[in-house]
């Protein structure tokens, strides 16, 4: 190319901004299981049933029992920054769903072969869309949605070369799956990887949920927490110091519903540890954070793994002082009020 020529702005083709994006939301199966199954929950459902195909590489079905989708807005539900979600700026610093940015469909449709299959409560029958071809078919169904992703980055050889041994993509689906069941118990989930079902969650209530999901063995070796501190509530359970291990697998933080990553929430939850946790030992913990929405920002990544808050020194103080509390030999505080 002429250095004149390379200098020229151009608009880039839509499929090839959705492929950008998605290289930010779709890094491998388990993030469109995580992507679908927000979307099945922000629909309602109560039943949610994910299939994998070799480790969700040659296909990951998600089925819901939620409201479905009109068929007149099925080709909708793919475009690039539509939602029914949010409507304006208010309506994004008020946010309840999962979701709001109408990206994820778009995304992973940019890189794999998606269909989706909805019928809503009052359609007489489902409306299967391929994304593809764009064609619409008269299909089968209960009320609910099916999206269906094949052949994730065919497209994209580099991205594919990056995925790892089906079982470990597989373990990773199902670690998705599990970050949902916790904060979900009245949802039940299960997941099937090439017809053989490998996990299931029932309905429940949340100490329930807690069990079936981290085993007895953590119920036995953690404290429950329930505190309050002014705006911020806190409730789960956190793992005694002694039964600590090596990895760091069971470290559950949410947010008003979301499974976070946060590095002023680890932070707090180490201080609290500090004294009583020694070498690399890692605690486990299953941390329920509920906070006013206009308080957190959950709009700093695309995939909202990572928030911002706007008194991070109370909830670093809170996080802190609820589990210290929670910790504290017995006697110096009763167990498991850990009021602050
Ligand atoms: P977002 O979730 O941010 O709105 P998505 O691209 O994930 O964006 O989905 C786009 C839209 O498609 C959603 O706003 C919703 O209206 C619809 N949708 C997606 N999945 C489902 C589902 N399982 N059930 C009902 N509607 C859905
Ligand atoms: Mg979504």
């Amino acid at each position: 190319i002429a250095p004149s020529e390379r200098r020229t702005i151009r608009e880039l083709p839509d499929e090839l901004v959705s492929q950008i994006a998605a290289g930010e939301v779709v890094e491998r199966p388990a993030s469109v299981v995580r992507e679908l199954v927000d979307n099945a929950l922000d629909a309602g459902s109560t039943q949610i049933g994910v299939r994998l195909v070799a480790g969700g590489v040659r296909a990951i079905l998600i089925e819901d029992d939620g409201g479905g989708i009109e068929a007149s807005e099925l080709p909708l539900a793919l475009k690039r920054h539509a939602t029914s979600k949010i409507r304006s700026l208010d309506d994004l610093e008020s946010v309840t769903t999962m979701g709001f940015r109408g990206e994820a469909l778009a995304a992973i449709a940019s890189v794999s072969e998606l269909a989706l299959v909805s019928r809503t409560p009052a359609a007489g029958h489902a409306q299967r869309l391929d994304a593809r071809s764009g064609e619409l078919s008269p299909a089968a169904r209960a009320q609910g949605t099916t999206v269906e992703v094949r052949e994730l980055f065919f497209s994209t050889p580099a991205r594919r070369k990056f995925l790892k041994s089906d079982s470990t993509e597989l373990a990773h689906c199902i670690e998705a799956v599990r970050r949902h069941a916790l904060v979900r118990p009245m949802v039940g989930f299960a997941v099937w990887h090439e017809g053989k079902l490998v996990e299931q969650w029932r309905a429940s209530d949340e100490s329930q949920r807690i069990k079936d999901v981290l085993g007895e063995e953590f119920i036995d070796n953690s404290r429950p927490l329930e505190a309050e501190i002014g705006p911020i509530a806190i409730r789960g359970r956190v793992g005694l110091p002694a039964a600590a291990r090596t990895r760091s697998d069971h470290q559950y933080v949410y947010v008003n519903g979301r499974y976070v990553r946060d590095r002023l929430i680890a932070h707090a939850l180490r201080s609290a540890y500090e004294d009583v946790l020694h070498g690399q030992k890692q605690p486990a913990y299953v941390l329920f954070i509920e906070i006013d929405p206009a308080r957190v920002d959950v709009n700093v990544h695309p995939t909202k793994i990572e928030v911002r808050f706007r008194d991070s020194g109370a909830i670093h103080q809170a996080v802190k002082r609820a589990v210290e509390d929670v910790l504290a030999p017995s006697g110096a505080t009763a167990p498991g009020t850990g009021v602050v």
